[in-house]
């Protein structure tokens, strides 16, 4: 499969793509983590950033990978896709998954730390064992990269058997990195093509995954509370053409009591669109 096409080179893969999601329950609670806050003028993406200590769960190697300072760097808007973007065109979501250097393990920051006895014997054995190092990043993050180590934080997450919504959350970060990488590339770039395939191919598998994960699991997930989760589903499955699953989510929102404002006003200006381009095809 071409989105893991450079993972399998390396010896990472094997896991069957067309099963990432499964019907279990099972461990991992994720705990709610905030984003970014306030200050003025135009910045440089290596001025805010840290290293960060992280200790791996799996060898006990201990190391440092760049993060962004929190609080360096101002959330500007988000797009229609709910992708947050910052000033100055910083793009934090580059330093959201965590590789060891050593052993290779991955996870998003969020969910890296400790796991079970069993998890760490299957990643071990069938992911650390085939670890042969990747490159490192000299400063700021590449979009390659960052896209890398998101890969492999969704193969170590299949490993660990982690929840749909874990997995499902990789994708709709790797989908915001493509987009945010396209928007970076000349527009003349030959591999623009591949990535935005790449791209859909992301948004196709978030969406299997948080459905499969929707009326499974508990809020809040990933961070996002049920109404959060309707929207950004619905934003999917617009992106996917799915237009009569979106306005039933959208539909969802709308009605809800305890959606806030601001989520109601998306749902209402995506519902707009939806209308308008379905009028549009008739
Ligand atoms: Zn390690």
């Amino acid at each position: 499969m071409g989105l893991f096409s450079d993972v399998e080179r390396m010896g990472l893969g094997g896991v069957d793509m067309n099963n990432v999601f499964n019907e279990g329950k099972k461990q991992t609670s994720a705990s709610p983590s905030e984003l970014e806050q306030p200050k003025e003028t135009e910045k440089k993406e290596e001025d805010v950033l840290f290293d960060k200590s992280y200790q791996c769960p799996i060898c006990d190697n201990n190391f440092k990978v760049k993060a962004i300072r929190t609080g360096k760097v101002k959330l500007v808007d988000q797009d229609e896709e709910l992708r947050p973007i910052y000033e100055s065109h910083i793009d934090p979501l580059k330093y959201d998954a965590v590789t060891c250097p050593r052993c290779g393990y991955s996870a998003l920051t969020r969910y890296y730390k400790p796991v079970t006895t069993a998890q760490l014997r299957t990643i071990r054995q069938e992911f650390c064992a085939n670890f042969k190092g990747i490159p490192e990043e000299d400063g700021c993050m590449s979009y390659r990269g960052a896209l890398l180590r998101h890969k492999l934080s969704l193969i170590c997450a299949v490993k660990r058997n982690a929840k749909n919504s874990e997995k499902a959350y990789i994708f709709l970060k790797m989908a915001w990195l493509m987009r945010g990488y396209l928007e970076e590339l000349p527009a003349d770039d030959a591999t623009r093509e591949e990535l935005i395939q790449e791209e859909n191919e992301c948004i196709q598998k978030a969406y299997e995954g948080f459905q499969a994960a929707f009326s499974k699991e508990t809020f809040p997930m990933c961070g996002m509370d049920e109404m959060s989760l309707r929207y950004t589903m619905a934003v999917l499955a617009h992106k996917l053409g799915k237009m009569e699953d979106a306005v039933r989510l959208l539909a969802g929102v709308l009605g809800s009591k305890t959606a806030s404002a601001r989520i109601k006003d998306k749902a209402l200006v995506l519902k707009d669109t939806i209308k308008n381009e379905v009028m549009a095809n008739k």
